[in-house]
């Protein structure tokens, strides 16, 4: 039974699914061990296996009491090398080529790139990175269709590998043919999240959440951050979006990468000040991809992950095709439940004083509960909005959001500190109320003489009025 009212574990694990964890038995075991959401990455495999697994995972949810939600993350607008064989060896100061031409390419050291821009987008003096920085190249001249480099470092150059410009996006469509594809297919799925990749502006968000609204789909978009072009649009991208993936692979690519960490916790804080779910994204775990033990340093990112407030953290290569994908979501479990252990962080984050009685409530509901030492906050909520509103402030202790919607309960999935379970809603808030706790003494997370917060509806005068409580059970 995968019960995820056990972890206790605030901070949220997605864990991307691969060759590794495809199974029903590996998910089931992913599950069990924690993980929250599980993230399709639509660069890699095709409409038949990524189905395949959203059955595997609805399976599991639906027999074992699961609620493990559903990413799709958009391939987005790449730019690869095409295929090179053999792969080329580089030295520092060598020359190489980059073409837009289609012919069979037979001249040495001349690599052909999937994206016909990038010629125009390519300037003399600009460094161009592969794989995230790998090895960089200066380029030294171009002509209408290739683009003359010199290597700056050593590396083994190959087919299909990614492609940036330091400190610039390419002028590429935020959605591609693709991606309307593989969103089209995730509707049909019922996934949870859409992650849309190379989010440069609030614009791309906006055409895909009126997509999804013109298809009744009920679907969270996630802004991931990759680009250079989104950082001077970061309060547009934030306030619009459902949420935020900070994916550092791409992001160091594009800027300095001493720059990375410091955007990191700016865009943490500016998403918990506006109350929206945050990932911190790639390389969390990147040694174990090979080895069973991560590196000091890795441990340390989890940590100041966590300490910063973060939603989730989020593991990739690690999970996919890596030796140990169930010790690294061990290991990600462990440090992130021992952080939380020292874990304070400020309810006053999420808001300034508002005139919005929800968000005060949700603020009241927090501050009660860390002044008075409560031992669980109980949230009853349709449509998962009051939960949200309680994680935004960041309570010492767990959030336990009891809704009548599996929907809600998978999407509050991403949410910091939310454990979210089912109930039958009866027309008496009380009735509602009762059944919630004898769920948790049940499951001995609370028990008789322990205080609770409860944020619920009450009836007063035939109308529902949302309400904080005080209770002792
Ligand atoms: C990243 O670049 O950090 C990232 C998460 O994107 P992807 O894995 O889709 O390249």
């Amino acid at each position: 039974m995968v019960d995820p009212m056990n972890t206790m574990r605030k901070t949220k694990i997605v864990c991307t699914i691969g060759p590794r964890t495809q199974s029903y038995e590996m998910l089931m075991t992913m599950a069990l061990k924690g993980m929250n959401i599980a993230r399709l990455n639509m660069s890699h495999g095709d409409h038949d296996w990524h189905g395949q697994v959203i059955h595997h995972i609805k399976r599991l949810n639906r027999k074992e009491g699961g609620a493990v939600a559903i990413l799709l993350d958009t391939k987005g607008p790449e730019i690869k090398t095409g295929d090179v064989s053999p792969d080329i060896p580089l030295k520092n100061g060598d020359s190489l080529t980059f073409t837009i031409r289609r012919e069979a390419i037979l001249e040495p050291h001349c690599v052909e790139v999937s994206y016909d821009g990038f010629i125009d987008d390519v300037s003399i003096g600009d460094i161009i990175l592969v794989d995230g920085g790998m090895i960089r190249l200066e380029v030294m001249d171009k002509t209408a269709c290739d683009i003359l480099c010199q290597s700056l470092d050593e590396g083994l150059l190959g087919s299909r590998r990614h492609l940036n410009i330091r400190g610039k996006s390419a002028d590429l469509p935020s959605i591609t043919e693709k991606d309307w594809l593989d969103i089209k297919f995730g509707i049909e799925q019922g996934v949870d999240f859409i992650a849309l990749s190379f989010v440069k502006e609030a614009s791309a968000i906006v055409d895909l959440q009126q997509y999804l609204a013109e298809r009744n789909a009920n679907i969270d978009v996630i802004a991931k951050i990759e680009s250079a072009e989104a950082i001077p649009h970061l309060a547009e991208i934030i306030e619009i979006a459902d949420g935020v993936m900070i994916a550092r692979g791409d992001l160091v690519a594009e800027l300095a990468f001493e720059e990375v960490p410091h955007l990191q916790e700016e865009m943490v804080l500016r998403c918990r000040q506006a109350g929206k779910p945050v990932i911190v994204a790639t390389h969390m775990l990147e040694s174990m991809i090979i080895n069973p033990t991560p590196t000091r340093a890795e441990v340390t990112d989890i940590t100041w992950a966590v300490l910063q407030g973060v939603d989730c953290t989020m593991l990739s290569g690690e999970t996919t095709t890596g030796k140990y994908p169930v010790k690294a979501l061990e290991v990600m479990d462990a440090v992130a439940r021992r952080t939380e252990q020292r874990q304070k962080l400020d309810p006053r984050v999420r808001v300034e004083a508002s005139d919005n009685a929800k968000y005060e409530i949700a603020r009241c509901a927090a501050i009660l509960n860390n002044n008075l030492q409560a031992k669980a906050i109980l949230v009853f909520t349709r449509r998962g909005l009051m939960a949200v509103l309680v994680s935004a402030c960041r309570p010492n202790e767990s959030i336990y959001a009891f809704t009548n919607s599996s929907h809600v309960r998978r999407r509050l999935a991403i949410h910091w500190g939310v454990e979210a379970c089912i109930v039958k809603f009866s027309k008496t808030p009380e009735t509602t109320i009762s059944r919630a706790i004898k769920l948790l003494t049940g499951k001995n997370i609370v028990s008789t003489g322990d205080r609770v917060i409860v944020v619920s509806d009450i009836l007063a005068d035939g109308t529902f009025v949302e309400t904080v409580q005080v209770r002792i059970i």
